[in-house]
């Protein structure tokens, strides 16, 4: 009956970033309906597949439910039931084991995609442990835009949709398929109705490049190349904002300069966008005011990645676009308690030096190990021994570079802790797998710490199983056990009410509220200068000597080139049905999307003798994998879309539960790095492709 439901307000959370405000309907502790809300503050009423189907996962069947130790050999599957007191205690009594004979650096914490305070209670436990080591996937995803925006500009410049723009760039970003740390396309949309024009920077002729006045389709990881293309059409054309950049830029005439050597002609070849558009392109973004560039994370995938970012930065600050409404901006965050509280950086003072990727001297403000540095240290040992691993929010056999790599370091960890939802390949390499509550069944506060200005209510609708504890309450337990109490919280409530309470926000009146926003405000600059050495856009870095970067961006470092034996470019596709590798074991999304497909040009497909459906075997110079044909005009004839994130739960065990067979991370090497960031090339990584013959 309708009228036994009870409709609550939410924020979805768990099936990406997060932040589409819904009502859920709750009849007898069970989620029985989930839609849009209206009056949601980034999505009006907008709700996915993935969210619609959300609660199916609190009822799947194969959902674990207790803490689980494991008895067999390392992924022989055999497990014993134990109690949280005999996991907690066991948990803190190795680590501690490993701080005594080692350090506390021998124990590393993992965290995949921040899903709310989850992340943040992980570092401040690993900070309160007095480990160095947060191990998270951020040199392919957020830290390359976020640190080099603040070396640049002092900020992460983020789009602004809340605003009218003229023109709205979407540089790898394919907003109406992919949450982008909340950036939502119906904003986008409201604003497409009335007027504000597109131009996509996308290597697929997505919806969006269909809508576009323009779209440009390079070669992927050539985003560094095109947007030194951009600078160069936009100077020496004079095109730029010439108040701004005199007032507020470091570094011009030797910027101006050196962008000359990337005239758009030079730039063809690299980037297979032809002269003329990318004129027409730069000349449509210079002109257009305000232009806002929503930037995607593909740019960040690929070794070039502070080049692309940098060169994006100066491009937004010549035009006038940095920090103005309807432009990238610099939001400011809700009155919530600040990060580096929480999280307790004062009890780690030595960490910059002390982290593993300092001694890879990578880029300062990089606050996260990049996990090929970090499966070199238990691999290797370099620079030091890492001996124990937490891993929550991350599957990363499937999820980072060169899973063999993964494989081996995972098999030769002392003591690997995974808390999970599901039994994925990661966790059934695990010494202990802890089962977690989820989306819907605790308390938790969204968009904390994303820099984006906002932070979301997410409040408790069900009860978890009994013996699934939030990521939260894990953590709070485990500080507990492991290290002085008085640091750690009565209960997983006290926890956001912590965060609040400089708000003045109690949990109830916020959950009533709905959200939290920071004061709106443009051009801070203005009074207080930008939050760089000099106080200006560093166009050319003030700090690149003392920091050993490059002081200006450059498209020297070329991706791998092709050969005759790999002729064709390969990349990476995620689904907008799963979320990284989560998610293959829901039925409702399987539906959507039984098996893994790689699209192919009909044309490139035809000289290969590959029709639609044919199984395809994928090969690089660093493995193979088989996916399906799926026959598509929508790409480049060079280029070759396997899909990324794949798994069979329903196959049985780690070594059979298809962790190698059409895992796109079989194909990836962290052999060659990015220096900044430590970054592996996912993008325009050389290939051939055959049908599959068994
Ligand atoms: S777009 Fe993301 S936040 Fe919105 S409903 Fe879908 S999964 Fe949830």
């Amino acid at each position: 009956m309708v009228e036994d439901i009870g409709w609550t307000r939410t924020h979805c959370a768990r099936m990406d970033h997060g932040g589409c405000a819904l009502l859920v309907g709750v009849k007898d502790n069970r989620i029985v309906k989930v839609k849009g809300d209206p009056d949601g503050f980034l999505n009006r009423g907008y709700v996915c597949p993935k969210g619609l189907i959300s609660p199916e996962k609190l009822h799947h069947p194969d959902r674990l439910k207790h803490p689980l130790r494991r008895r067999g050999k390392r992924g022989e599957g055999e497990w014993e039931r134990i109690s949280w007191s005999e996991a907690i205690d066991e948990i803190s009594r190795r680590f501690l084991e490993i701080r005594e004979s080692s350090d506390a650096r021998g124990v590393a914490f993992c965290q995949g995609m921040p899903k709310g305070l989850e992340h943040f209670m992980l570092i401040r436990l690993a900070n309160i442990f007095g480990s160095p080591n947060v191990v998270a996937a951020q040199d392919v995803c957020h830290a390359p835009r976020e640190v080099s925006g603040i070396h640049t500009c002092g900020f992460y410049p983020v789009v602004d949709f809340h605003h009218r723009s003229d023109l709205v760039v979407l540089w790898g970003s394919n907003v109406t398929e992919t949450n982008e740390e909340g950036v939502i396309g119906s904003l986008l949309m409201d604003q497409v109705k009335q007027g504000t024009r597109l131009m996509v920077v996308d290597s697929r002729k997505t919806p969006l490049a269909e809508r576009a006045e323009i779209w440009l389709q390079p070669r992927p990881g050539s985003d560094h190349a095109l947007a030194l293309a951009f600078l160069h059409v936009v100077v020496e054309e004079g095109l730029y904002d010439r108040e701004f950049v005199e007032r507020w830029t470091h570094g011009f005439g030797k910027m101006a300069e050196h962008v000359r050597g990337y005239s758009p002609e030079f730039m063809t070849d690299v980037t297979w966008v032809p002269s003329d558009l990318i004129r027409k392109a730069a000349r449509f973004y210079a002109v257009s005011h305000p232009s806002a560039i929503q930037w995607g994370n593909p740019l960040e995938q690929q070794e070039n990645n502070f080049h692309a970012a940098r060169a994006l930065v100066a491009l937004m600050a010549i035009c006038g676009n940095l920090d103005v409404p309807g432009g990238n901006i610099q939001p400011r965050e809700p009155p919530v308690l600040g990060l580096g509280k929480f999280v307790r950086a004062d009890l780690i003072p030595s960490k910059r030096k002390e982290m593993i990727h300092a001694h890879h001297r990578t880029i300062p403000r990089l606050m996260t190990v990049p996990p090929a540095y970090f499966r070199e240290a238990v691999l290797d040992g370099f620079p030091y021994s890492v001996r124990g691993a937490y891993m929550q929010c991350t599957n990363p056999l499937i999820t980072w570079a060169d899973s063999k790599m993964t494989y081996d370091a995972l098999r030769k960890l002392d003591f690997l802790v995974v808390s999970e939802l599901f039994m994925t390949p990661t966790a059934a390499l695990a010494d202990m797998v802890l089962p977690v509550a989820t989306q819907f069944e605790f308390n938790d506060l969204g968009h904390y710490g994303l820099g984006h200005g906002i932070v979301l209510a997410r409040p408790k609708l069900v009860d978890p199983p009994p013996e699934c504890w939030s990521d939260m309450k894990i953590l709070n337990e485990l500080g507990k056990a492991m290290t002085s109490p008085e640091y750690w919280y009565e209960n997983e409530d006290a926890i956001v009410e912590s965060v609040l309470e400089p708000s003045g926000f109690g949990w109830e009146a916020f959950v009533e509220k709905g959200y939290l926003k920071g004061e709106e405000n443009f051009r801070k600059y203005e009074p207080e200068g930008f939050r760089t050495p000099t106080g200006k856009v560093e166009l050319v870095l003030s700090t690149a000597e003392k920091f050993g970067l490059p002081p200006l961006p450059v498209a020297e470092i070329l991706q791998e080139k092709g050969n005759a034996d790999y002729p064709l470019v390969l990349t990476g596709a995620k689904s907008p049905n799963y979320l990284h590798s989560s998610y293959r074991w829901l039925q409702g999304l399987r539906k959507k999307e039984p098996e893994p497909v790689t699209r192919i040009h009909p044309d490139t497909a035809a000289e290969l003798g590959i029709d639609e459906g044919t199984d395809v075997e994928i090969e690089t110079a660093h493995g193979k994998i088989v996916q399906k044909a799926r026959l598509t005009r929508k790409i480049h004839p060079k280029v070759v879309y396997a899909s990324y994130g794949w798994w069979f739960p329903e196959d049985e065990g780690v070594e059979t539960s298809g962790w190698k067979k059409a895992n796109f991370n079989m194909l990836t090497t962290v052999d060659t790095l990015g220096k900044e960031f430590g970054t592996p090339n996912l993008k325009g990584i050389p290939c051939r492709i055959r049908p599959f013959s068994g």
